[in-house]
Order: structure tokens, then C-alpha cells, then sequence
């Protein structure tokens, strides 16, 4: 397959394929940033994890009826996605207090929030990613207000969906962060990936930190635990 490389992000490379103008390929680098970018490093065999955890999650969001640009894997760390444009908005979306809800808003980390909180982030690297309002999101241009509470339903769907999926692989899905694009047709569909660099995972019983944060606040065992999620979700 002829590939050029389109896009370059921190944890992934977008490349396209030629005779091929609605698909793209994802490919998902060991690399790993935290802190925007302040703290880098490579985590072992995470491309290759990332990359299965988010075709087991994508295959089981897109069977229940959630609209994703997932296509098929077609490597260890490679997939055939449709081609998007990514809506230059992170949503993340919340069910127990940690990260950086703690330090805005004072939440005690661990408290198990009274609803679920969806939050958008501007997609800027150079401005920080600032938590931004869906008045901002439309003044900019973004998306629309409609848009927006299409994209906030599905959010709401998608938590529904995880917390199940997860609570029978005994892990709290504290909270996540999506990305969603608009395919060449105009639809809304959820796009990039959901694995531990993007997630808060805990085990249920001993509240173990099995993602990213192992990595961001050098708590050990990073790899074993995108290993771990993996063997949890695998059956
Ligand atoms: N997140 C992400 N990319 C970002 C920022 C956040 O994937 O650029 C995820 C993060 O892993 C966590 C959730 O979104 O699962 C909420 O992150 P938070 O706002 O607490 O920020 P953080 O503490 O990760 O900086």
C-alpha cells in the first residue's frame, strides 16, 4: 500500500493512500507528552496497545450504534480510518473528580460526581488547549450550536456505553477525552482514539491508576498498565 505521510501529531501519524481519497491511515507512535509538551518520552509497546485498545473500543462503540470513522486494522499499530475533519474541539467528559478538575474547581479527587460533566477544550497546542464555551465554539466558527448538542448526546451516550463496558472489567472510566470529525458527507462522527493516553482508567477495587497519569506523574509501571487494560478488555 503507497502511503505519504499527511500529518504528524504527538502520538500518532495520519498518512494518506493512494487511490484512496476518503480513507486514511492512523498509525500510533510509542511516543508520549504530558504537561503540553513539556515532558516527553517513549512508553514501550504502547503504539502497538493504543492501537488494539482503540479498535476493541471503536468496533464495540460502532456495534451499539455510535457513528465512528473506524474502518479496520491493518497492522500492529495500524488502521484504516475514514477521512475527517477533525472539529477543532476536545470534549472530555468526566465521572469522578481528578486532573485538572481538582486544581479549577477544588473537586476532591476520587468523589464520584452527582452527573456526568462534559467540558470542551479549544484544540490549540500554541494557546494551551483553554477550556472554552460552546458561545466561544460557535463565535469562532467551530461548529454550530446544533452541532454542538448533537455532539454532546453522543458524549453522553458514549459514557453510558464505557462505564458499562468497563464496570464488568472491573475499571472506573473516571473520565475521557474525544475528538470527532466531519466525514466527506458532512456527517458529525467520533473520531481519533480512545485508550489510556486519552483516558482515566482505575481498578474498581485498589483505585490503581492503569493510564496515562502513570506516565505524567512518574508513578511506575506505565507500560504494565496499558498491558493490563488491554488483557482486561481482550475477552
Ligand atoms: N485529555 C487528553 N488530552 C488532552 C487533555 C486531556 O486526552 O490534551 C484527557 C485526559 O487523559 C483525561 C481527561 O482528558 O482522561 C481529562 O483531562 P484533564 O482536563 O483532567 O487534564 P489533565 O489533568 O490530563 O491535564
Amino acid at each position: 500500500m503507497e502511503k505519504t505521510l499527511l500529518y504528524e501529531g504527538k502520538a500518532k501519524r495520519i498518512y494518506s493512500v493512494a487511490g484512496k481519497n476518503d480513507e486514511v491511515i492512523q498509525e500510533f507512535k510509542d511516543d508520549a507528552t504530558a504537561f503540553n509538551g513539556l515532558k516527553k518520552d517513549t512508553i514501550h509497546n504502547k503504539g502497538i496497545r493504543n492501537t488494539e485498545i482503540t479498535t476493541i473500543l471503536m468496533n464495540y462503540l460502532g456495534e451499539n450504534g455510535i457513528p465512528t470513522h473506524f474502518i479496520e486494522k491493518i497492522s500492529d499499530n495500524e488502521m484504516i480510518v475514514k477521512k475527517v475533519d477533525i472539529i477543532k474541539v476536545e470534549v472530555v467528559c468526566r465521572n469522578v473528580a481528578a486532573g485538572s478538575l481538582i486544581k479549577k474547581f477544588g473537586f476532591k479527587e476520587g468523589t464520584a460526581l452527582q452527573n456526568p460533566i462534559v467540558e470542551y477544550y479549544l484544540k490549540s497546542d500554541t494557546l494551551g488547549d483553554p477550556l472554552f464555551t460552546v458561545d466561544h465554539i460557535t463565535a469562532l466558527g467551530l461548529a454550530s450550536a446544533k452541532d454542538m448538542e448533537y455532539i454532546k448526546s453522543l458524549t453522553l451516550i458514549i459514557n453510558e456505553l464505557l462505564v458499562t463496558f468497563f464496570r464488568k472489567r472491573n475499571i472506573r472510566v473516571v473520565d475521557f477525552k474525544l475528538e470527532f470529525g466531519r466525514d466527506k458527507d458532512n456527517n458529525i462522527i467520533l473520531a481519533d482514539e480512545i485508550s489510556p493516553d486519552t483516558c482515566r482508567f482505575w481498578d474498581v477495587e485498589t483505585n490503581e491508576k492503569l493510564d496515562k497519569d502513570r506516565f505524567r506523574f512518574d508513578l511506575g509501571k506505565v507500560e504494565e498498565a496499558y498491558e493490563e487494560i488491554l488483557n482486561r478488555i481482550k475477552n
